[in-house]
């Protein structure tokens, strides 16, 4: 394709589709590149309950769809494709997919990331029926039942925590004899009466008819079913940044280094979103950063008038 976007945003989540939303309003030529479904991370809840101006609940399909059509009634246009490679070494930014090539004044990288999963059998069945990767999103459901944490590192300890204000009883599961999180957790953890460690534990079996009722949970001596309502997995996030192959500096974990300002090292490159090192994953700081990722490349265009 010979055409030259203004910009190119990666990923059709509530990141790129707020930039699409922005740029295309702004009167920027914009395309999107989507490689699965509309609305990212979104599809896969049913409730999101936190997104201002829906005073009922709204599942993620619909929400992705409307801040899809809300984008390209400004005439951003929606490629579904596969990004594979990007090339940003000249002012004109070449981005490959499976399809062909597209190249870009200025590139929103928006591609988010995915909570990773246990790997256990039954597990995809109970998502959102009793399995979870998100407290703050999911942990209302909880009210006063039981739920157990799996995960040692600062986000098991803070969902722990949070947990703890909501339901009856939390379960931190942890598979070595000490948590990873940052000593500032210790404390409040321990002090909580209604958290219970299970030390050196592995979650081995998700069990339950149409929703989960029990883990079995193992360490090297024994082995135990644990009877609880849900159980939310903490173990950690992979970035969709392999297509960027070095291109850009990555934190040890693989987000994008970029600030609130959403720029990367390389001029006219944005990260917005979840793929982007930022303190709370959620959708409203995914638009958030959307809307300031298509306002720098607006600001980046006007400046750079001889591309
Ligand atoms: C189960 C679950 C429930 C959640 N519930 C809530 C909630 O209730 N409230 C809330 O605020 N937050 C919730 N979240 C978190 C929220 O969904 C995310 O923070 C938000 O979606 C991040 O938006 P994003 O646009 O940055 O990334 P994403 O939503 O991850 O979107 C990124 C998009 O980029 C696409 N992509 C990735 N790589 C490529 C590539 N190489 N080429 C083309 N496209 C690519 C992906 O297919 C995806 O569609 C939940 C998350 C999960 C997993």
């Amino acid at each position: 394709m010979e055409r030259i976007f203004d910009t190119v945003i990666i990923g059709g989540g509530p990141a790129g589709y707020t930039a699409a939303l922005y740029a295309a309003r702004a009167g920027l030529n914009t395309a999107v590149i989507e490689k699965m479904s509309i609305g990212g991370q979104m599809t896969l809840t049913g409730d999101i309950e936190n997104y201002p101006g829906f005073d009922e609940a709204i599942d993620g399909i619909s929400l992705g769809m409307k801040m899809q059509n809300g984008a390209e009634k400004f005439g951003a246009k929606t490629v579904y494709d596969e990004v594979l490679k990007v090339d940003f070494s000249e002012k004109i930014k070449k981005i490959t997919t499976f399809g062909g090539e597209y190249l870009a004044k200025t590139v929103i990288i928006a591609a988010g990331a995915n909570p990773k999963s246990l790997g256990l059998e039954n597990e995809e069945k109970f998502t959102g029926r009793g399995i979870h990767y998100c407290a703050h999103c999911d942990g209302r459901f909880y009210k006063d039942k039981t739920v157990a944490v799996v995960g040692g590192g600062n986000s098991a300890a803070a969902d722990a925590l949070y947990l703890s204000r909501l339901v009856k009883k939390v379960y931190l599961i942890h598979r070595r004899d000490s948590l990873r999180a940052t000593k500032i957790y210790h404390e409040p953890l321990i002090k909580t009466e209604n958290i219970e460690f299970l030390w050196n534990s592995t979650v081995t079996e998700l069990l339950g008819e149409n929703k989960l009722s029990s883990i079995v949970v193992n360490t090297s001596s024994n082995s135990q079913n644990l009877v609880l309502d849900g159980v939310f997995v903490s173990i950690g996030r992979r970035p969709a940044t392999d297509f960027l192959n070095g291109v850009l500096p990555l934190d040890e974990q693989g987000y994008i280094i970029a600030g609130e300002d959403t720029k990367t090292s390389i001029d006219g490159v944005f990260a917005a979103g979840d793929v982007r090192i930022k303190a709370l994953r959620q959708i409203v700081t995914a638009t958030a950063d959307g809307a300031v990722a298509a306002s720098a490349a607006e600001e980046y265009l006007s400046a750079e008038k001889e591309i």
